[in-house]
């Protein structure tokens, strides 16, 4: 019985309030819950993507300012 309560619930590490997996946000205090790992991945990946596009743009745009210069 503990284990099943277990399995669908878990605790909000805000407030220690008890609150089900299925949930996005806790009901108590509003904090995000953890994220589902493959959209964290994912989300993740996305940043390092944008990441590197913003320093190759600085990149580029200092190369040309020496070019210029
Ligand atoms: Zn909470």
């Amino acid at each position: 019985m503990a284990n099943e309560i277990n399995k669908n619930l878990v605790k909000c590490k805000v407030c220690s309030g008890i609150v089900a997996t299925s949930a996005r946000r806790c009901p108590h205090c509003g904090a995000r819950l953890k994220m589902h790992p493959v959209l964290g991945c994912f989300l993740w990946i996305v940043g390092l993507i944008v990441l590197f596009i913003i320093v190759m743009v600085f990149l580029v745009l200092f190369m040309n300012y020496r070019k210029i210069r």
